[in-house]
């Protein structure tokens, strides 16, 4: 796909150099279950250059995780953040707070969020501000329910949630988006095929483009929903998808380092 600027100039997306591949532990994990994972990573020779592997465990083992990590090329973060920097919002918690504890990137946005906590694109907006103004890097998910894919508005939908999350992003600020859609996650969720998340991707990094321009077109894009080693090849032969956001499957260790040595297999030479 010809990529343009405002100016009518052409725009080369550039492949970024690593293949990202994570999970988010949701609301899972004891404290002796997060440092075992964490210890197990640390020393493991199965994580190649080619992939930049991040873990986001819950909020109270952030720091615990963090620390055991520190020296290691594993990326820690949190689940969500709250907008503001401090101040009475009794059970929330800050970017400020989460660069403390050792978090270098943040989930913004994921769909159990919006559905059950009231996220909306207007929040996710204001948060990947602070997150971006103390240095952390934001992971916006974005993603159409059933109902919306069956309406056929998915492309609408989507795009529509990236143009409010870079609202207000500085450009030249990393961001990562995560393309997880609603019917795709989870226990019930059907895994998207590669060309249904290549065809989101594609509209996700036209629409990036449109609001950042060239920094626009350097935002790399995940792809999200019932991945498994099984399938992380096929959506990482996708020109459009530069990483992977796994749930369930990478919840053990060797589970994320099958989908690991998947990545490693299939990543790009750097451009
Ligand atoms: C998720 O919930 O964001 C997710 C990707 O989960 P799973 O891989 O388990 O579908």
């Amino acid at each position: 796909m010809l990529l343009r600027n405002a100016m009518g100039e052409m725009i080369v997306p550039m492949d970024p150099v690593k293949t990202l591949v994570g999970t988010s532990w949701k609301m899972t994990k004891t404290r002796m279950e997060a440092e075992a994972f964490a210890e197990a990573l640390r020393t493991s020779d199965d994580i190649p250059d080619g992939v930049e592997l991040f873990v986001l465990p819950p909020y109270t083992l952030v720091d615990a995780v963090a620390r055991i990590l520190t020296a290691s090329p594993v990326r820690v973060g949190a689940q969500n953040l709250h907008w503001e920097d401090s101040g009475p919002f009794t059970g929330e918690i800050s970017a400020p707070m989460l660069v403390e504890a050792g978090a270098t990137i943040v989930e913004i946005g994921h769909s159990e969020r919006r559905q059950l906590f009231g996220e909306t694109d207007d929040t996710v907006r204001l948060k990947v501000a602070a997150a971006q103004r103390h240095g952390l890097t934001p992971v916006v998910c974005v993603g159409e329910s059933r109902a919306v894919r069956e309406s056929g508005h998915a492309v609408g939908h989507v795009t529509a949630s990236v143009r409010a999350a870079l609202a207000d992003a500085r450009p030249g600020a990393e961001i990562w988006i995560a393309y997880e859609p609603v019917w795709a996650i989870g226990e019930n969720g059907h895994a998207a095929t590669p060309e249904q998340a290549e065809q989101i991707h594609a509209a996700i990094r036209e629409t990036c483009v449109e609001v950042l321009a060239a920094a626009g077109s350097r935002i790399p894009v995940l792809y999200g929903g019932s991945v498994t080693a099984g399938n992380a090849a096929g959506y990482l032969s996708a020109p459009s998808v530069d990483g992977l956001f796994v749930g369930r499957a990478a919840w053990t260790v060797q589970g994320l380092l099958d989908i690991v040595r998947v990545a490693a297999a299939a990543a790009r030479p750097p451009a």
